[in-house]
């Protein structure tokens, strides 16, 4: 259509959505289809936080707030950075949005002009490279091998970074793979980051208390000279099953933050006045759900993750944290489907996973790394059997 402008030509929908929807019609159409597409918790929202949300209505906080998120909010905020993060902000130094999503749309919205490049390790979460496009800027992925564990090879950052780079985008328990830096993986990124003074970092910690290994540390905190650079992204979603609360936030460079409010000032105006005063009492209120959860969704990777690797031509390994698993398929390229269709890459791998075994999972390429495809393990012990059955069945239809 002639009326779009041409800056649409620059995204695609989000691959996770499209396969969420997919899997969402062959179920209305009467397919037993299992979804391990979506990043979401399966857990339900803790009722101490719905009961939050409810007194707000009632109390009559339903109006508009300030853009960046109510004092209150903010004030959570910044307690949560100090108590978890050791990270001391000021509320002119936080801003509350939409989302984790839409306070990194703003954050590049705000910052990257045409030309610039923004470096996002691979496999990334499919919106880095989409939102950096759309503001205008180059994505420049940086390939994390599964042999390096999916992570950033500090030696590469080096060379990724050019007079152009504006940001390094770090997500840490990562979606796809789940891996999670060390403080000292952390510290060697933070020593190549102090060489290149134009850089800014955005830490994506949204699923920082989803995590199975080791201590969880974000770069600023690692070092503090990175704090005025690093604006830190977190959010309600994940760590306290809120995804359609639509609540995240950012602590980092005052002149950043005023920047990104005012663009959230003409295009949503403040975040939904009642979900923020849910994710008061969520950043408020003792997280005595969390342990069970997290002692669920490890049980859960060790049982998907074990049923995966006795597939014959998967392997899947061990990730720290998030609650992907993100298992190589490239031994089964090559190999022709029941119909005679030849397995070439992950989408034709995930189209058959998703016909023949009514399992829908996404495609690696749509992560930036081609041989493997997620899988979310946020869904029922049962239904992770059966998917797992399925997946077993359809591979072994391959010859
Ligand atoms: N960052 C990563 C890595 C994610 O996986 C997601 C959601 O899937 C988000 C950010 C967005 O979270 P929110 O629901 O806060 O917008």
């Amino acid at each position: 259509m002639t009326m779009l402008a041409s800056r649409l030509s620059r995204i695609k929908p989000s691959p996770t959505i499209a396969v969420t929807t997919k899997a969402a019609e062959l179920k209305a159409s009467g397919k037993d289809v299992i979804g391990l597409g979506a990043g979401e918790p399966d857990f339900d929202t803790p009722e101490h936080i719905k009961k939050a949300a409810i007194d707000a209505i009632t109390k009559g906080d339903t109006k508009y707030t300030p853009v960046g998120g109510t004092a209150a909010l903010k004030k959570a905020v910044i307690a949560k950075f100090s108590r978890e993060n050791g990270l001391e902000y000021q509320p002119n130094q936080i801003i509350v949005g939409v989302g984790a999503k839409q306070v990194i749309f703003n954050a590049l919205l705000a910052t990257v002009e045409e030309g610039d490049e923004v470096v996002i390790p691979a496999p990334y979460w499919v919106s880095y490279p989409d939102m950096v496009a759309f503001a205008g800027g180059t994505p420049v992925t940086v390939a994390c091998p599964e042999a390096q564990g999916f992570k950033l090879n500090p030696a590469d950052l080096d060379k990724a970074i050019t007079k152009k780079t504006k940001w390094l985008i770090l997500n840490s328990p990562s979606n796809p793979t789940g891996a999670a830096y060390t403080k000292e993986e952390l510290r060697a990124i933070a020593d190549v980051l102090l060489k290149h003074p134009q850089v800014g970092i955005i830490a994506d910690d949204i699923y920082e208390h989803l995590l199975y290994e080791g201590t969880f540390t974000t770069i600023a905190q690692v070092e503090p000279k990175l704090f005025d650079r690093t604006l830190t992204v977190n959010g309600v979603s994940k760590a306290f099953s809120m995804t359609g609360w639509r609540i995240g936030y950012a602590g980092g460079n005052q002149t950043l933050i005023t920047a990104m409010t005012d663009i959230q000032s003409q295009s949503t105006s403040n975040p939904c006045s009642i979900s923020q005063a849910a994710s008061v009492a969520a950043l408020n209120e003792p997280t005595h759900f969390l342990p069970g959860w997290v002692t669920a969704f490890k049980k859960r990777r060790d049982t998907v993750a074990a049923a995966l690797n006795a597939i014959p031509g998967l392997s899947c390994s061990m990730p720290a944290g998030a609650f992907y698993l993100f298992p190589n398929c490239t031994k089964l390229f090559g190999k022709k489907t029941p119909e005679g269709r030849v397995i070439n890459d992950s989408i034709a791998f995930c189209e058959y996973l998703l016909e023949d075994g009514l399992v829908a999972a996404v495609a690696g390429s749509a992560f930036g790394l081609e041989g493997y495809f997620r899988i979310s393990y946020a869904t029922s012990d049962a239904l992770l059997a059966k998917a797992c059955d399925r997946i077993k069945a359809t591979c072994a239809k391959l010859s």
